[in-house]
């Protein structure tokens, strides 16, 4: 797989459609509709999360917290009365995108004059009241930052103000009301913010500085999830595995994030246990110690490279040189053999000279990922590189990257034809959306399979794998599925 970054922006996979439902008691119905025989209903919210898992996630709790705020979800943004668009800023021209989107939906209000239309995340963060100013049918900006207080900025757009609210707030602490999109997996924050500074990043800048919510809520969050029927669990941060670093910040000093693993492993009924996304320089014995002791934790990790020059590196304020990320992966190679890596790239860094490019290339090859992300630079604002500009031309970056994929596919093609005739333990999720009559399902290194069953969703199968149909794995049940509910 190939697209945008993760800690930078990696594009969302939705982990499923929409599954919910939500018993909830609303503490008071904010808005209702009128219908033309008179009667009422509640006011209905439609929400959609752009960008990263963390984003997704994001949106999921957003929807959570407005659903027990007494409002209905609209699966569509025309069933609904009020439309949430939950920003990411990493990427090019992400205003510019924004605004047309919101322009577009704006022509909702000609047949539904009561819709309301807002911004929450990191767009509206990063450019707080000048939104309003560029798209009039806006009607309220809500930080990244400012989130928890949505609920009662809408109370103020529906007496009829435009409301910008992009001030400090606390943290989105609404794991448990998250609306969550799929059955099995679900996302649990541990750590938001980001204290890095990578001079390309505008995350500290939009979500703040590091914050690690406290270990003991997040295993409760984990065990209600699990007594709802949650078998995987991906804990989130931007740098997942600076979990219990901070003083005084996460985990309250007391748990380190190897310790958190095995506390979130603990809870009986996860079955699995993943974590994006990690920063090489908390690649310690400690954690890979523990994806060998933990049998829930999964042999996958995300860890972003970016460059394979060191001068790069120093320009992208990444705090490694290549020498030390690789041997912190040849460390968790030799305990973890079959861990599937994974990593983000950015072509066309200012400076970037043909001979940094080709050091990006050979370490690609060196480190035979099993995938990457990988995107062309684009200055993001507030951000130390925006002061360098943009200098490597449009064509040169889009050469660059192109090599590059090429390159990674071609590893990816043998990395996926070295798995054929291996045993793989998969967690099934139901009806394959590629092959009829068919189940899919997920390796515990995150690869999806296809295969003709039998086995029930929320079953783990030890399926062969037989072949690959465009990039994905094609397998058959090589030992009796395990019911796990
Ligand atoms: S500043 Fe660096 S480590 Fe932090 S989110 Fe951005 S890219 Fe990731």
């Amino acid at each position: 797989m190939v697209c945008q970054p993760d800690c930078s922006g990696r594009l969302f996979e939705p982990m499923g459609q929409p599954t919910i439902d939500r018993r909830f008691t609303p503490r008071f119905v904010l808005m209702s509709t009128c219908h033309s025989d008179g009667s009422s209903s509640k006011a209905t919210v439609f929400v959609h999360a752009f960008g990263c898992q963390m984003n997704a996630h994001e949106g999921e709790r957003l929807l959570g917290m407005l659903l027990d705020e007494g409002y209905q979800e609209a699966l569509t943004p025309d069933a609904a009365d009020v439309i949430v668009l939950h920003t990411c800023a990493v990427r090019e021209h992400a205003v510019h995108k924004v605004v047309s989107e919101v322009g577009r939906l704006a022509r909702l209000k000609n047949a539904r004059t009561m819709l309301k239309i807002g911004l929450t995340g990191c767009v509206a963060q990063s450019d707080g009241a000048s939104l309003l100013g560029m798209a009039p049918g806006l009607d309220f900006v809500v930080g990244s930052r400012a989130v928890v207080r949505l609920p009662s900025v809408l109370r103020r757009v529906a007496a009829g103000e435009r409301v910008v609210d992009v001030a400090d707030g606390e943290y989105l602490e609404l794991g448990l009301a998250a609306a969550r999109r799929d059955s099995l997996r679900a996302y649990v924050t541990v750590i938001e913010g980001c204290d890095k500074f990578c001079s390309f990043c505008i995350v500290p800048y939009t979500r703040g500085r590091e914050y690690g919510r406290p270990a003991s809520v997040i295993v409760e969050e984990v065990r209600g999830l699990a007594a709802e029927g949650f078998r995987e669990v991906t804990l989130l941060g931007q740098t997942v595995n600076a979990y219990g670093r901070k003083e005084g910040g996460a985990g309250e000093g007391e748990v380190d994030f190897p310790e958190l693993l095995a506390r979130v492993s603990a809870v009986d009924g996860i079955e699995r246990v993943r974590f994006v996304t990690s920063h090489p320089n908390y690649l310690g014995e400690g954690l890979i110690e523990a994806m060998v002791r933990l049998p829930e934790v999964c042999e996958y990790m995300h860890l972003p490279l970016q460059a394979g020059a060191d001068s790069l590196l120093k320009r992208m304020n990444r705090g490694y040189t290549v020498a030390e990320y690789m041997s912190r992966v040849e460390r968790l190679r030799a305990a973890v053999p079959d861990v599937a890596l994974v990593s983000d790239f950015i072509v066309g860094f200012p400076g970037e000279s043909e001979r940094e490019f080709r050091a990006t290339l050979d370490a690609v090859e060196a480190l035979r990922f099993a995938s990457i992300f990988a995107f062309k630079y684009s200055p993001r604002p507030h951000t130390r590189a925006e002061r360098w500009g943009d200098p490597i031309p449009e064509p040169v970056k889009a050469e660059r990257l192109e090599r590059l994929l090429v390159a990674q596919r071609r590893i990816a093609d043998e990395h996926n034809q070295s798995l054929i005739g291996t045993l793989q333990e998969v967690l099934v999720e139901g009806e394959s959306s590629r092959a009829p009559a068919h189940l899919e399902g997920r390796t515990r290194t995150q690869r999806r399979i296809i295969f003709p069953g039998p086995a029930q969703p929320g079953q783990r199968a030890t399926l062969r794998v037989t072949g690959i149909d465009r990039g994905r794995l094609v397998g058959r049940v090589a030992a009796t599925p395990s019911h796990v509910a």
